[in-house]
């Protein structure tokens, strides 16, 4: 018997429960307790039902993460499920926390389940481009109907308790305590002598579905997303729709082969790479131990696009949050726009309006500049512009406590420099949100060369609080993100030269997977921002400039690399854009040649990956899963790819040198010459990867 599942009794009742904090992760030695628990209570004359529940703060919330990726270890959770339904005795799964994955394929095998307030019930695995595996996809559709288990598969989404109990998926919401609720319940079951009915033997939802007229068609033509449909969503859909079609039998069978089947492909690979390389991003080696302050109260400089955004996602996570504006008719139209993005929420159903006026209680507007006196941790959104920076930094000196941690949003000034403009850089880190600030999850974590372990640590711990996925980098311009972004747009543009059009440029980036091509990215960004930025280094982009030159400013203007019609977003071709474009390769003297989408590809995320080189060398970023990380969470870079890094690595480094090599020849730009570490790397016929196993 395993340690991590005891067994007792109360009464009649046999009471299964796991203790393998901290989320009873359902690992092999639990599958293998749970086994032999079972097989003792069926056995056990005086036992006429069954508990399974969980001790701490969840019932199981999923499969064992050191699992993942790994062939399969028997007992599998189906063997689990089969010994539940073969005992001959009712057995109740008592609910509580998150009831995820593996959790709730078991407590869909269990005859009855009960569930706590405040449980959530959910299939996550698609997050990790893979279907449930132990009956998942069988068994939920048969309990809370067919259109409803397609979504909770497919999306991953969790329900809540009261909805899984008017769904059908629980039998009662109980208060209180998981065991008691489960005795009480198994009691009741056997006091009534109700019937054991097994999920896999109910049809009641699914001849409804077949009697309502509804094509199955339908339903999943939802998630097919401009034609695409990724490997574990085909499967997803595909297993659903076998529990109209076959007998459950088949369909188990065939889920457990869908699932095998996606395990090892690239999609899943990719996901879980992104999925640990997301758990490791934060941690610093030489800030073990230390846990950072708790932020109480913050304040934020400047209401402006981003200001606002930040100050909103404190409010969203429960911080009081100050924001400080020059004047008070900025600070209005900040408020204003942080008014009017909550009343959007309301109007779309996503917030209770009462929570959208909590929210704006917790963001004080200022224009005093000393209501920062009461601030565990102020962040500068101001102009991107040095002096100011230098200015607000002065100020925050004086009027901020002494032990206040200071962060900057700048996307490219030198935070060692900003740092300087007080007499703490100790205090001072870099918080580089991504916009929109309130949506956005990646924060990159700046560390300056005088950072303090003390305020590193608070703006990470900070940052996961407020629902962002920290990366901690160095100092360097554009830092992580921007700095390879940069190369995008130049490598973007110089397509355009050569003999590609925007919408070749854009319709090979979203075939790749991007929500977004390079140029209409620009637009939504606007073109002037740039602008602004190339002129001050004294740098040109022959057709972005144009643009700029012809207030082509992107959506804001209505046109830019193209022209949108009034009230619209979307993108449509501009033949003045393309006449510009080709005559300015006439005047450059560059003939045009036709681009097929591979080599766009190539072109724009090589040189990207040939730059994460660098950043790594110069340990701009720790882990080539920091720039992965950073890629997926701030930049749309698709998940299922894994990110630039582990991209590269799937197509081989060698390969990614030799195609440098040639770009660097055509292009006469030395900046792709293959990077000392990829060269390395190729040479060793090894990967990125294996620089995250030395580490580890
Ligand atoms: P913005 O122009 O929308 O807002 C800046 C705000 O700061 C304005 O409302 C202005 O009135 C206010 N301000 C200026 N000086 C001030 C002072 N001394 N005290 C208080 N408020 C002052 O700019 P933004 O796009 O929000 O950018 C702000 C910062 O965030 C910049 O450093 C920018 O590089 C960085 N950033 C921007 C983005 C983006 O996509 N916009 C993304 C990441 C980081």
């Amino acid at each position: 018997m395993s340690q991590l599942v005891e067994l007792r009794r109360d009464g009649n009742v046999a009471v299964i429960v796991i203790e393998n904090p901290p989320v009873n992760a359902l690992s092999n030695a639990i599958r293998r307790g749970l086994i032999d628990a079972f097989e003792r209570v069926k056995s056990d004359a005086a036992v006429e039902a069954a508990v399974i529940a969980c001790a701490g703060r969840t019932f199981i919330a999923g499969a064992d993460i050191n699992e993942f990726g790994k062939p399969p270890q028997r007992p599998i959770t189906n063997d689990v499920i089969e010994t539940i339904e073969g005992l001959g005795k009712p057995v109740v799964a008592a609910l509580h926390g998150t009831t995820f994955g593996g959790g709730l394929e078991i407590a869909l095998g269990c005859h009855f389940r009960i569930a706590a307030q405040g449980t959530r019930l959910g299939q996550p695995e698609i997050k990790l481009g893979i279907i449930p595996g132990a009956g998942g996809t069988q068994r939920l559709p048969r309990l809370v109907g067919i259109e409803k288990g397609l979504t909770m598969v497919v999306t991953g989404d969790p329900i809540g308790a009261k909805e899984a109990l008017s769904l059908g998926l629980i039998d009662e919401l109980f208060d209180g305590e998981s065991i008691p609720a489960g005795v009480a319940f198994a009691r009741k079951v056997v006091a009534e002598k109700r019937p054991l009915r097994l999920t896999r033997d109910r049809n009641e939802k699914i001849d409804a579905f077949k009697a309502s007229g509804i094509k199955y068609e339908d339903l999943a033509a939802k998630y097919v997303k401009r034609g695409r449909v990724l490997d574990a969503t085909a499967a997803a859909i595909e297993a659903v729709r076998h529990v109209i079609e076959l007998p459950v039998d088949e369909g188990l069978k065939r889920e457990r082969e869908g699932f095998l089947g996606l395990v090892g492909g690239d999609q899943a690979r990719a996901q879980r790479h992104i999925f640990f390389a997301e758990r490791e991003a934060a941690k610093v080696p030489d800030l073990a131990g230390v846990k950072g302050r708790e932020v109480k109260n913050a304040a934020v400089i400047g209401a402006g696009t981003m200001g606002g955004g930040i100050a909103m996602s404190f409010a969203n996570a429960g911080v009081p949050v100050t924001l400080v504006e020059v004047t008070q008719d900025a600070l209005s139209r900040g408020l204003g726009t942080i008014a009017k993005n909550y009343q959007g929420n309301v109007a779309r159903g996503s917030l209770k309006p009462e929570e959208a006026e909590r929210r704006i209680g917790l963001i004080k507007g200022e224009t005093d500049f000393g209501a920062v006196a009461g601030a565990d941790l102020v962040i500068e959104a101001v102009f991107e512009e040095m002096e100011i920076k230098n200015k607000v930094f002065g100020d925050l000196d004086r009027l901020t406590k002494s032990d206040a941690v200071l962060a900057t949003n700048t996307s490219y000034l030198d935070v060692d420099a900003i740092a300087h403009a007080t007499k703490r850089p100790q205090a001072v880190v870099g918080m580089h949100f991504f916009s929109p600030a309130n949506v956005m999850r990646l924060l990159e974590v700046v560390r300056g060369k005088d950072t303090s372990p003390d305020a590193l640590a608070t703006a990470i711990s900070i940052g996961r609080k407020i629902g962002k996925v920290p990366v901690v980098v160095g100092v360097c311009h554009g830092f992580v993100g921007n700095r390879m972004h940069r190369l995008r747009s130049i490598e973007a543009e110089r397509l355009l030269l050569e003999g590609a059009l925007p919408t070749d440029v854009d319709a090979a980036m979203t075939e790749f997977g991007f929500p977004m091509g390079p140029f209409a990215a620009s637009d939504l960004a606007g073109l002037d921002i740039s602008w602004r930025m190339r002129k001050a280094q004294g740098a040109r982009a022959e057709i972005a400039d144009a643009l700029c030159e012809m207030q082509r400013f992107g959506q804001k203007s209505k046109r830019g690399f193209y022209l949108y019609e009034e009230g619209s977003r979307t993108p449509k071709p501009d033949p003045e854009v393309e006449q510009l474009i080709v005559e300015t390769s006439a005047r450059l003297g560059m003939a045009r040649r036709n681009i097929v989408a591979k080599e766009i590809v190539e072109r724009i995320l090589f040189p990207m990956v040939n730059e994460g080189s660098r950043i790594l060398d110069e340990k701009i970023a720790q882990r080539p899963g920091d720039i992965d990380v950073i890629w997926v969470y701030g930049y749309g870079f698709p998940i299922w790819r894994g990110g630039p890094m582990h991209y590269a690595d799937t197509c081989g480094l060698a390969y990614v040198c030799e195609r440098l090599r040639s770009f660097a020849a055509t292009t006469g730009d030395q900046r792709h010459k293959p990077a000392p570490l990829l060269e390395r790397l190729a040479g060793e016929a090894s990967g990125f990867a294996s620089l995250a196993e030395k580490a580890n």
